[in-house]
């Protein structure tokens, strides 16, 4: 019973905050910050049965609080959760990191507000490092970015299939869409199929591929259909043929920035080793593990400075607080999967701030 509760209620859901403490953190709309003050009351009782628990004997404690604080879930939690139905995010890459670069930051916003987030890396990265391969890395880079879902609340999944040798099959297609139907994602978000490496490209291809197959019942049967398209995002990237990817969403992450560039720190085999290996700067990396991550946060796909192409996607919804935001991350949502009404988009990402000018 105890342990069911604290998965219920835990602090890392973000429930535990004092409202007005988590009004000032994050900046919430209204109707967000009520539905929050009812699961901080929900949460305060949560631990005062929890206290009980620890203090009486099983006895005592269901004759004298536990009806009472039955009675007090069931009367106030249900409406409010009912309302605020968890968003489902479910976010893809080619390699252990390369979710974490594009999406860490609001990745870390959503699991903050209660939300569910899954990373998928579709090759285990076993080619990604100048001295180690194969099994031996595969396991490293697992291990380290089971780590990174850990250190933001996230689950993060890394599929076995090999690094640099990714190739757009139906195998790989299904894979894909059996993750997003066990998700129940109403989120996917991809790179765009225009990329420098090939694993990257087909990600997106393999992404796309899936964005409607995703609602046919008759493929992939050992995972139910979804009974509605997911809306589908990419990252941003900076190619620009055939076209350039649009800022349709971009959100701030300074308030998160400390968060995200932590989830990357575990990345060590990659940020520490094998990238600054690849661009001839091995010897700048510093050993202290607290300088490190201060230089990885200055490391310019790491630190997301925000662009200027994205600042108008980025006024439409932050008004004059725009001017002041350093660190962002955009996303073009595309053509493929469900188109999101301007109110969609506001449940969707709930921590956009309540639209400024339109
Ligand atoms: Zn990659």
């Amino acid at each position: 019973m105890t342990r069911v509760l604290r998965r219920l209620f835990s602090p890392t859901r973000g429930y535990s905050a004092e409202p007005r403490e988590r009004i000032e953190r994050t900046g919430a709309s209204f109707s967000q910050v009520s539905v929050h003050c009812v699961r901080y009351m929900i949460w305060a009782e949560v631990q005062l049965m929890l206290k009980s628990l620890k203090r009486f004997s099983a006895i005592s404690f269901l004759c004298a609080e536990w009806p009472v604080c039955m009675a007090t879930l069931l009367f106030s939690a249900s409406p409010a959760l009912a309302q605020n139905k968890p968003v489902r995010v479910i976010a893809f890459g080619a390699h252990p990191d390369d979710c974490d670069l594009g999406a860490g930051g609001i990745a870390a916003k959503y699991a903050m507000l209660g939300h569910k987030v899954k990373f998928v890396s579709l090759t285990n990265g076993d080619a990604g490092h100048q001295s180690q391969h194969g099994e031996e890395l595969a396991k490293r880079r697992r291990a380290e970015a089971q780590e990174a879902g850990r250190r933001i609340g996230i689950e993060y999944e890394v599929l076995d299939n090999h690094d640099g040798k990714l190739l757009p099959t139906l195998e790989v297609r299904e894979q894909v869409i059996r993750e997003i139907r066990q998700w129940k994602a109403d989120i996917v978000i991809a790179p765009r199929p225009n990329d420098y490496h090939p694993d990257h490209r087909y990600t997106g291809v393999l992404v796309q591929d899936a964005s409607y197959m995703v609602i046919v019942p008759n493929l992939v049967p050992d995972a139910p259909p979804l009974t509605r398209n997911p809306v589908f995002l990419y990252y941003s990237d900076r190619f620009t043929r055939p076209q350039p990817f649009r800022a349709d969403i971009v959100v701030s992450i300074d308030d998160v920035f400390e968060k995200k560039i932590n989830m990357l720190d575990a990345h060590v085999s990659q940020f520490y080793e094998w990238l600054p290996w690849t661009e001839g700067v091995l010897d700048q990396v510093p050993n202290d593990p607290a300088e490190r991550k201060k230089w990885l946060a200055k490391w310019p796909s790491a630190a997301r400075k925000l662009q200027p192409e994205w600042r108008e996607a980025l006024e439409k919804r932050y008004g004059a607080q725009a001017a002041s935001i350093q660190h962002a991350e955009a996303f073009e949502i595309t053509e493929y999967g469900h188109q999101p009404s301007e109110e969609e988009i506001r449940r969707l990402f709930p921590f956009l701030p309540q639209m400024a000018s339109r």
